[in-house]
């Protein structure tokens, strides 16, 4: 049986290319530096299905956060091969822009961040703004998250942030962690210094791949946050204005406004940027988040990984062991995860593309 969930960057790149020229889509690829574990060339692959003058398009992007394209690259090979096999169509007047892989370095890696642990998604700041500064609480618990050795096999730190998530509550402990930092360059959320090969390439391609299309609904895949295996859309703060419009088109139920509390709203979110360059169009995005396992577990998994890659060799257990769990923790290997988020995906994209 077809299974669209990849193994490895390298195998998710490939099979993303054959179906996309199956499918006798025009495709791109936009090599970035760097490589991949084998040595293998990393690059951004986009596909366009449809119409050659779109009124409208349709964007469905991945992997922003690297290793949280195991799940999205999955489901865009499953749309592909829906395509072909199951005879589903575009509407007239509709353009489907797959953008795969945007940290194509932190998907082959099986890191969140690219090759200069930069969260591609705290990377997008205004024009004029400064990569500086931190959230409140973040300096006072930097040690705790980024200690300078490598994960050890028992690690209390779970523990301690349930110590901390009851002293403060989650929210505040996921708004001082999460919101996105400018000033460590190895600690976890980290922003960036300036703005990274992927961002520029979005910011300068983004509006050439949906060609002329006035009307541009954007839905960025993303893992490790919510329910198990549900998902939500999540509406920053430049779209919220416009939250009944995202309402009347998808689930109204899981269509939720990002504010000051929990979904924490971050700093240097593609979508913010791109709704403030928008041109003449009217550009709608949303995060299309599906949950995993506990808030806890989750920021361990990103806490152990990055301490890995920092303080531990390739070779090394420990390195394996954080690998193996980030993994987990971003595209679960449980089959009734897989299948219910896939179809989920699925029912979204096909809600996004039907509601011109
Ligand atoms: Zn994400």
């Amino acid at each position: 049986m077809f299974d669209p969930f990849s193994g490895s960057y390298e195998a998710a790149r490939r099979r993303f290319r054959e179906a996309a020229r199956a499918a006798a889509a025009p495709l791109e690829r936009h090599p970035l530096a760097g490589r991949g574990p084998d040595g293998g060339e990393l690059t951004v692959d986009v596909a366009l299905v449809g119409a050659r003058n779109p009124r409208r398009a349709v964007v469905v992007s991945s992997g922003l956060h690297g290793v949280e394209g195991f799940f999205g690259s999955a489901v865009q090979l499953a749309w592909l091969r829906r395509l072909r096999d199951a005879g589903a169509t575009v509407p007239g007047g509709t353009l489907v822009v797959l953008l795969h892989a945007l940290n194509p370095f932190g998907f082959a890696w099986r890191r969140r961040t690219n090759e200069d642990n930069v969260d591609l998604n705290r990377n997008f700041l205004a024009d004029g703004e400064t990569y500086a500064g931190t959230p409140d609480r973040y300096d006072g618990l930097h040690r705790l998250l980024n200690p300078g050795t490598p994960p050890p096999r028992l690690d209390a730190f779970r523990l301690r942030a349930a110590w901390a998530v009851h002293r403060h509550g989650l929210s505040v402990l996921q708004n001082a962690v999460a919101t996105g930092q400018y000033e460590h360059s190895s600690g976890l959320f980290f922003g960036g210094r300036e703005a990274a090969a992927s961002t520029r390439l979005v910011r300068e391609r983004f509006w050439s791949w949906t060609r002329a299309a006035e009307e541009v609904v954007h839905l960025d895949l993303h893992t490790g946050l919510g329910d198990y295996a549900d998902y939500r859309l999540l509406i920053e703060p430049p779209h919220v204005p416009d939250l009944g419009w995202y309402r009347s088109r998808f689930d109204a139920e899981r269509v939720v406004p990002v504010g000051d509390d929990t979904p924490y709203a971050a700093r240097g979110v593609m979508g913010a940027w791109l709704a403030r360059h928008p041109g003449p169009r009217e550009y709608r995005f949303a995060c299309l988040e599906f949950g995993t396992y506990s808030p806890l577990r989750v920021l361990a998994a990103l806490r152990a990984e990055n301490r890995a890659h920092h303080h531990a060799t390739p070779g090394a257990a420990a390195y394996g062991r954080a690998k193996r769990e980030l993994v987990e923790c971003f595209c679960p290997a449980s089959g009734l995860w897989r299948r219910k988020a896939l179809g989920r995906a699925l029912e979204v994209i096909a809600q996004a593309v039907a509601s011109g």
